[in-house]
């Protein structure tokens, strides 16, 4: 059977680059990355907020092929939550993927599954597509907990989505202790969480919801280890935070993981 997975690439440029820095990062990527390459590959870019309307107009009037993405959004659309941005402000920028449930924002502010579920929903409601990210600590992985909490998350990320949703969605597995730390899972400890996340998709979604959802692996990807990464089974793409930054490696990994 034909693999019906595009493999996603996705930049998470975290609280970095003003949007003059952005648009440079954006340009100097498109001349990096050849037309031919997005056609084998997708490829989000999820700046700083402030950043988003630069990039927008950028990819609109270069007609680039590359998918505006934000870090986080609200799950309401509006009203007294100062400092939050609305999936409804993303959709009208032409947002295409949200991150949503990044470690980061678990760890640092006190995002739980709860709120995770929220924001998928609100996501989809906007007509985005989530994506929405796992992963255990190094003490969770060390205790021989990784499944039990990789999982957890994954079915309180999706309750009450439809099969359909959770089809077209994206989930990031991230290892926490791997995100900037220059560690990385291996290959095969990836492919055997991610692995394990399809199987659990489909048990509670369906085999069709576990045969299209994207699974992500996040954590320290470079140019270097892509491509064993991308060679797993049911590892359909990356979500990369620092490499993604130098356009001259971010471009390198695309051109990798066009290849799988
Ligand atoms: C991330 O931002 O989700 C991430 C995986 O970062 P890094 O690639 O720097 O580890």
């Amino acid at each position: 059977m034909p693999d019906p997975r595009t493999p996603l690439i996705s930049g998470n440029w975290k609280m970095n680059l003003d949007h003059f820095e952005a648009l440079r990062t954006l340009q100097k990527l498109a001349w990096l990355v050849p037309k031919d390459v997005l056609s084998k590959v997708d490829v989000s870019l999820h700046p700083p907020f402030t950043d988003l309307r630069t990039l927008q107009t950028s990819i609109e009037v270069d007609r680039m092929e590359f998918l505006l993405g934000a870090q986080h959004c609200h799950h309401e659309t509006k009203g007294a939550f100062t400092g939050e941005v609305s999936p409804v402000f993303l959709a009208k920028l032409d947002v295409k993927l949200v991150i949503c449930g990044h470690s980061e924002r678990r760890e640092l502010f006190g995002e739980t599954d709860e709120m995770v579920n929220a924001k998928v929903k609100a996501i989809f409601a906007h007509g985005m597509t989530p994506i929405m990210c796992v992963g255990e600590t190094l003490a969770e992985r060390e205790a021989g907990e990784t499944e039990a909490k990789v999982l957890g998350q994954v079915v309180a990320g999706l309750q009450g989505l439809k099969k359909e949703q959770v089809a077209a969605m994206v989930i990031a597995y991230e290892p926490i202790w791997a995100i900037g730390t220059g560690k990385n899972a291996t290959a095969q400890d990836a492919q055997s969480v991610c692995a394990s996340i399809r199987a659990a998709v489909a048990a509670s979604f369906g085999a069709e919801a576990g045969a299209s959802v994207r699974i992500q692996y996040g954590g320290s990807v470079k140019a270097g280890t892509v491509a064993e990464l991308m060679a797993q089974p049911d590892v359909d793409g990356a979500l990369v935070g620092g490499a993604s930054l130098d356009p001259d490696e971010f471009a390198q990994i695309i051109a990798i993981a066009a290849e799988h």
